[in-house]
């Protein structure tokens, strides 16, 4: 069985997960990782003092200080583990409703887990042994002697750096010269405090919305698509702001709306930043399911792009191995390597602000491929090989395996399926020349796996 989906382990806790998992899961880490010191963070769910518990407890028992940064965002907790050199836990089941948490094992590079080191992890969680009552044996599992178990300091000070970094990335004298006005919604996630703060000390008129921390999530589903933001969308229409963003609960992931109400999700916001920072030569990361209104905009300029499977830890891999300046999804995780190698919703509203500020948004939106891009999934009961060779049989011009299967139509429409590393599902993605032609794509493909 894996415990790792594409970013973390997730689940209901006193459901699918119980306190006891947490704890074992933390001894199995606190062994191997053997670093002496840890960082943890995490956001505002119900759920997470029953796994900081357990988590505090498996990391002291195994010998290492941990340092409580308290509730930051999982970017926040990945900058810190990157200057300190310590290893991180995040808690937080990042966009998923309010009854799922979980966990992110970032490494001392600031970066998620490995494939590599989320396999080890599984191997000795499900290999060991662990004490029964009444037993002195410690199992197979290491554990420190009592005078040597490590201790819990709190230090609510990361935030404050890791603001000054984003900071320090962007051009703030030109932001704050345009007086721009902006509405963010934290979407009662561990960006309450950060994202409002951030865009204030860029001079920038800010109005917050769901910026209280709530378990419960009250504003909407965390996860920003479209349909969840429906109703920030409307606000933002009746606004006059000059952008609006949005969080995930943990705050890896901005998407940003126009003030007409345009949905902007990662795909423009990549353009966008690429239209403002890169340059001829640079590299780029981003995974199959992307568009060509970032992709063209990058070649436009002469970035070259390079593709991966779909997962973030795949994608901050590349881009590492190929020192992109940029990389990300259409979700809305975007990387700027000059700040970190992890996917950062804060240096990405930094960025846009920036670009916003310098070429306005109206006419960079211009500039962009008219493209309609859509994500949908489908439940089904069909095998992988059963839809891939269904896909085939349609009419097509190139088909690609990168990550699932891709097919093009003609030189701008294609759909792409693959199964989810999360949920037991598969996603749909497609590009069209017309929301017409992509609505109707997206259903034929749903009949055809239904
Ligand atoms: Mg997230």
């Amino acid at each position: 069985m894996a415990l790792f989906g594409t970013n973390g382990i997730r689940g209901i806790p006193n459901e699918n997960y119980y306190p006891d998992f947490y704890l074992h899961l933390s001894i199995t880490i606190g062994n191997i990782i053997k670093n002496g010191k840890f960082a943890v963070a995490s956001d505002g769910r119900k759920t997470v003092a029953v796994l900081k518990g357990a988590v505090l407890s498996g990391l002291t028992a195994t010998g290492h200080d941990v340092v409580d940064l308290g509730t930051l965002p999982v970017s926040g907790l990945q900058y810190y583990c990157k200057v300190n050199s310590v290893p991180g836990i995040m808690i937080t089941a990042s966009h998923n409703p309010p009854e799922y948490n979980g966990i992110k094992v970032i490494g001392s590079d600031g970066l998620e887990a490995s494939p590599e080191l989320q396999a080890m992890i599984e191997k000795q969680y499900f290999e060991a042994r662990y004490n029964e009552v009444g037993s002195n044996a410690s199992g197979n599992q290491s554990y420190a002697s009592w005078e040597h178990v490590g201790s819990v300091k709190y230090d609510y000070s990361a935030k404050d750096t890791y603001i000054e970094a984003v900071l320090s990335k962007v051009d703030v004298e030109s932001i704050r010269e345009k007086r721009l006005s902006a509405l963010v919604d934290c979407s009662n996630g561990a960006t309450y405090e950060t994202a409002p703060r951030l865009l204030r000390e860029l001079g920038i008129r800010t109005v917050a919305l769901n910026s209280t921390l709530d378990s419960m999530f009250p504003g909407h589903n965390p996860e920003p698509t479209e349909e969840n933001i429906k109703s920030t969308i409307e606000i933002v229409k009746n606004l006059g702001v000059d952008f609006a963003l949005v969080h995930d609960s943990d705050g890896d992931r901005a998407v940003f709306i126009s003030p007409e109400g345009k949905y902007l999700d990662g795909n423009y916001t990549m353009a966008i930043i690429t239209m403002s920072r890169l340059k001829k030569g640079d590299a780029a990361v981003t995974p199959a399911n992307t568009s060509d209104i970032f992709i063209n905009t990058a070649k436009k300029i002469g970035v070259k792009v390079y593709i991966t499977k779909v997962g973030p830890p795949l994608v901050s891999r590349k881009a590492i191995e190929v020192k992109a300046r940029l990389a990300g999804e259409e979700t809305g995780g975007i990387i700027y390597s000059e700040h970190q190698y992890g996917r950062d919703g804060a240096m990405t509203a930094a960025l846009f602000a920036e670009a916003v500020a310098k070429y306005g948004l109206k006419s960079m939106l211009r500039s962009l491929p008219d493209l309609y891009y859509k994500r949908s999934k489908v439940n089904t009961t069909k095998g992988f090989e059963e839809i891939k060779r269904l896909v085939l049989e349609q009419k097509h011009t190139k088909a690609d395996f990168t990550d699932g299967v891709k097919i093009y139509l003609n030189s701008t429409d294609w759909v792409m399926l693959r199964p989810s590393g999360t949920e037991p599902i598969i996603r749909i993605y497609v590009q069209a020349s017309s929301k017409k032609m992509g609505e109707a794509l997206i259903r034929k493909y749903g009949e055809l796996l239904a």
